[in-house]
């Protein structure tokens, strides 16, 4: 039932829309290499060919992956799809097109089970909880697989349940009813049902302004989790007195604190509690870098999780499909300078040039000492093709690895892997509260597209 509420809601399915990304001979398929004692031993043989290829060239590479992947897409046939985040490293978002799979943003991502009630299994290659996203919304008989376990976000691990429960429950108790969670979709299955039982609910980038709009109608006070700098920009664009801000500190830092004094008086009359989790790829941007760049011509676009200081000096900001969109209809002659994560850029510097469309990273300043080098999402990069391979053999043979199925409430430890799995009475209520949430997104946003 809950699906097909969803369902009612999709106005249109932006992900089938191609990224228009085009893989040419000689450009590189991925790059770094990681070392074999990180591949979970399953995977190791596929690792080991594909490290004594002779080169990462696409006439190198693709017959060996081809070799794997085409009698895997034979076998399921419509009933498997694979799919990537815009951030994949490895140019996994090329080959993911390549083999007939979706590359989109987490807010696309995680609505494909709904609308592919024939799919019956997703491969994803990003990071866990836009898999758990999927799962969350996925009927009993779909299922879904991440191709590599240590895929984690760090904003996430920023946020987990056992630091944020403290927090949330001290909120409970003060403000009751009055409290609601916003979750960002960078949270645990966990997190997003947490909201889901304030009556709250998720949002993305894209629409993390209609989401506050709406909470903010209804005269509640937001737990916005876990996004500190979304949750700053938001704010502004909405109207919030940054007086009535209060920042909650993230990590264990904010699972021991515990408001005293001043700081008391300034959480009561707080219409937004931030919970103090970042992103590091989206902060090493700075107003100089704007300067820099702007002053020789170029347009400069960022990320909404870029601090509040960088998306106000910018030309514009907005989610990661709002920036690829940018970048693809950009006329020729166009220059401009992007401000998010760096494997991004590098793909959108790739497709840009094709058109003679000039995009540099915001961050990547020519001159010595003015900017840091702009930072990819390493651990979404740990998706490479020996996993995609490996998966979707073991997938064909029967036997793919539980530890790279994703079930909805499972704690993944990211250093290893290993995950620990809600028992299922658990997990149904964890699905209940998730769900709710993410609906509610769906709602808000599809109530109002554009
Ligand atoms: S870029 Fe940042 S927020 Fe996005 S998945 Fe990577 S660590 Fe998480």
């Amino acid at each position: 039932m809950a699906n097909a509420a969803a369902a009612r809601h999709v106005t249109e399915d932006r992900s089938i829309r191609s990224s228009g990304i085009v893989l040419e001979p000689g450009m590189p398929i991925c790059q770094m290499d990681l070392p074999l004692d990180w591949y979970q031993e399953e995977f190791k043989p596929y690792a080991e060919e594909y490290l004594a290829l002779e080169s990462r060239a696409p006439e190198v590479v693709l017959p060996w992956m081809d070799s794997y992947i085409r009698p895997a897409l034979d076998h399921f046939g419509p009933r498997l799809m694979l799919l990537a985040h815009y951030y994949m490293g490895g140019e996994i978002v090329k080959l993911v097109e390549r083999y007939g799979g979706k590359v989109a943003d987490s807010y696309l991502l995680a609505r494909q089970a709904v609308l592919h009630p024939d799919t019956k299994i997703f491969v994803e290659s990003a990071v866990h909880f836009m898999a758990e996203a999927i799962a969350i919304l996925a009927a009993p008989d779909q299922e879904v697989y991440i191709t590599n376990p240590k895929a984690g976000c760090t904003m996430e691990m920023l946020a987990k349940e056992h630091m944020v429960l403290p927090a949330f429950d001290y909120l409970v108790e003060r403000f009751g009813d009055e409290l609601l969670g916003i979750a960002y979709m960078n949270t645990s299955g966990r997190l997003k049902a947490l909201a889901g039982q304030t009556g709250g609910a998720c949002c993305t980038s894209s629409h993390a302004e209609k989401v506050v709009r709406w909470a903010s109608k209804l005269g509640k006070r937001i737990f916005s989790l876990p996004y500190q700098h979304l949750g700053d920009n938001v704010a502004r664009q909405v109207g919030i007195d940054p007086a009535r801000i209060f920042r909650w500190p993230g990590g264990l830092e904010g699972m021991h604190y515990v408001p005293s004094g001043a700081d008391e008086e300034r959480l009561d009359r707080a219409e937004m509690i931030l919970w103090g989790a970042f992103c590091g790829v989206h902060t090493v941007f700075s107003i100089s870098q704007i300067e820099y760049w702007r002053a020789r011509g170029h347009r400069v676009l960022v990320h909404p999780e870029c601090t509040k200081e960088v998306v106000a000096a910018a030309d514009g900001n907005g989610s990661t499909n709002y920036l690829w969109n940018e970048v693809m209809k950009a006329p020729a002659g166009a220059k401009l300078a992007i401000g998010t994560e760096a494997h991004f850029v590098k793909n959108a510097r790739e497709q840009g040039r094709l058109r003679g469309v000039e995009v540099v990273n915001l961050a990547d300043i020519p001159e010595a000492d003015r900017g840091s080098a702009g930072c990819g999402c390493a651990t979404m990069s740990r998706n490479d093709p020996p996993h995609l391979v490996a998966m979707l053999d073991l997938l064909r043979k029967g036997t793919p690895p539980s530890l790279n199925r994703v079930l909805a409430g499972d704690v993944v430890n990211e250093r290893t892997g290993w995950r620990e799995r809600m028992h299922d009475a658990d997990r149904a209520a964890l699905v209940r509260h998730a769900r709710a949430s993410l609906e509610r997104m769906i709602e808000v946003t599809e109530a109002s597209p554009g």
